[in-house]
């Protein structure tokens, strides 16, 4: 039990959060093309999945949840060692050792679904269910068991926010999935698959607030290899929006210097100053130049080239906004 704590404590699995971040990730890796998320008292009570991607097969439902996860850790003495590889294929072996979890699952092209079940990190038998092709995974009690960490837990609206943040953020990296959230049974958030352009924006707006698309400008150049899009806010003069940036590269959220650098300078060059504008930005490169896994946790990438990814933000941005100047 005591390893559990540690682990638990660890990076990976802080808080509601991030049990519906791993699950979301599967359900993405997993190609479904919707994806519905339905909470309890912030998460702490209920975290559910549901999916209709390729499913798992009956064969490999065991494996799912290996608890061989324990078997790898007790092999490990240095905890730090195993949350640095990020618990990679082991996301659920640990939700479910401090959970109650289930996890129900029809594979593509079978007709039966398969449910099993992990409580008190024992393993049941799967028995058949009823699911459509897809997946669904049920999180209940979190850290029931981890006494330590339930204490850690803060406010139902505040982990619920924290969900619902996570869950924007994916929904703007992966505009034709749709999602939908509820918190204690009531829809918070329906975000529909959006297929052009148009569509994008609108879903931008559901997530970045209505006014967004009006007071934003699009974005869309490549050059030397990398090619960013989406639209840049102009700021308000009322507020800051530093909690409306949207970063990525290659589909992946991030928070990185080199860029905060080159967004802040291009802003502050031709218009405003000490306003943090909203912005959803993507930057797509060749794998090979950028390292994504720097901090798996924390959101940060290096670039192979940083002066020219800079040079090329900065630019690039530059342009669009100088448009406003004129
Ligand atoms: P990882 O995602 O790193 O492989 P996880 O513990 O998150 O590790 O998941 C273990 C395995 O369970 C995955 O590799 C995948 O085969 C399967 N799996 C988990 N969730 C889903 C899902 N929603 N749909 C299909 N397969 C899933
Ligand atoms: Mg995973």
């Amino acid at each position: 039990a005591e390893l559990i704590n540690q682990i638990a404590a660890g990076e990976v699995i802080e808080r509601p959060s991030s049990v519906v971040k791993e699950l979301v990730e599967n359900s993405l890796d997993a190609g479904a093309t919707r994806i519905e998320v339905d909470i309890e008292l912030g998460g702490q009570r209920l975290i559910r999945i549901r999916d209709d991607g390729g499913g798992i097969e009956p064969d490999d439902l065991p494996l799912a949840v290996a608890s061989h996860a324990t078997s790898k850790i007790r092999s490990f003495d240095d905890l730090e060692h195993v949350a640095s590889m990020g618990f990679r294929g082991e996301a659920l072996a640990s939700v479910s050792s401090v959970a109650r979890f289930a996890l129900t699952s029809r594979a593509r092209g079978q007709d039966t679904a398969f449910r099993i079940e992990v409580d008190g990190g024992k393993l049941q038998a799967a028995r058949p269910a009823q699911h459509p092709q897809g997946t669904s995974v049920e999180v209940r009690d979190l850290f029931y068991n981890v006494p330590a960490r339930r204490k850690f837990l803060r406010a139902e609206r505040t982990e619920f926010a924290h969900i619902d943040d996570l869950l924007k953020s994916l929904a703007l990296a992966r505009g034709a999935v749709e999602f939908r959230l509820s918190h204690n049974g009531k829809p918070v958030r329906i975000l529909k698959a959006a297929k052009d352009e148009q569509a994008a924006l609108l879903r931008v707006a559901e997530v970045l607030g209505e006014e967004f698309p009006a007071q934003s400008l699009r974005i869309d150049h490549a050059a030397a290899g990398l090619h960013l899009s989406g639209w840049v806010g102009l700021p308000t003069a009322s507020r800051s929006q530093a909690d409306s940036q949207y970063f990525y590269v290659n589909g992946r959220l991030v928070r990185d210097r080199i860029v905060a650098h080159a967004v802040r300078q291009a802003y502050a060059d031709v218009l405003f100053h000490g306003r943090h504008p909203a912005f959803v930005l993507y930057l797509e490169l060749d794998p090979a130049g950028v390292d994504v896994n720097v901090h798996p946790a924390k959101h940060e990438v290096r670039f192979r080239e940083q002066r020219l990814v800079h040079d090329f933000l900065f630019r690039t941005l530059h342009e669009v906004l100088a448009q406003t100047r004129a």
